[in-house]
């Protein structure tokens, strides 16, 4: 059942959680309609620090535990200072019409395997728009797995050797802290017919299947 109060709740509490930060600025990127409701696709930007962050969320609507997770991010009291060093963008609903059905995709294909390809949805295109000619130090997107009881990342991009390794190492760092809030990191050898590595699965950048 579309219910449209679960997309503008979420984003009603990013508005809530704005007074703790000096500068907060939120964008509307485009609007998805669904049965005669706007749906707005929004970034929302904190921080002048050095590093330039993104976090994107919810392009899977299913997955819920992902945007719970960034909001709680920005609601903690605590976020404000953690983001002196940072300048973070947040993408905290990328598909707000199947966030608002429970249901993975909205339409045929899956968009977050549909970024840069020729078949596309409307979601594509606004979030693509937004990012076009922006960089980035790291992109994290948040996802859930609703078959596992355990954390894991995928580690992508364009690695060259000296610098994998440093991130392999904030990645253990990452993943130590994880544990340490009681939430345990999944060691099965392969996932999805990729090795495994004590909860990181590296794998290489590529074009999007574009099927
Ligand atoms: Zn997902």
């Amino acid at each position: 059942m579309f219910n449209p109060g679960r997309c503008f709740s979420l984003l009603k509490r990013y508005a809530n959680a704005s007074k703790n930060y000096r500068a907060f600025h939120t964008n509307v990127l485009g609007m998805v309609v669904h049965e005669n409701t706007k749906c707005p696709i929004v970034a929302i930007k904190i921080g002048n620090g050095r590093k330039k962050v993104l976090v994107a969320a919810g392009i899977h609507g299913n997955e819920k535990a992902a945007p719970e997770a960034a909001v709680r991010f920005i609601e903690d009291e605590k976020t404000p200072v953690f983001l002196k060093d940072f300048s973070l963008t947040i993408l905290p609903l990328m598909n707000p019409v199947g966030f608002s059905k429970d249901i993975r995709k909205n339409g045929p294909i899956d968009m977050n395997r549909h970024f840069g390809c020729k078949k596309f949805h409307k979601e594509n295109s606004i979030v693509e728009n937004y990012m076009n000619g922006k960089s980035f130090d790291m992109m994290m997107s948040l996802h859930e797995d609703v078959d596992m009881e355990s954390f894991y990342m995928y580690e992508t991009g364009s690695f060259d050797a000296g610098r994998l390794g440093k991130i392999i190492a904030d990645d253990v760092l990452f993943l130590r802290a994880v544990e340490r809030k009681g939430v345990p990191i999944n060691h099965d050898k392969t996932m999805y017919g990729i090795l495994n590595r004590g909860g990181i699965k590296i794998v290489s950048s590529r074009s999007a299947s574009c099927a």
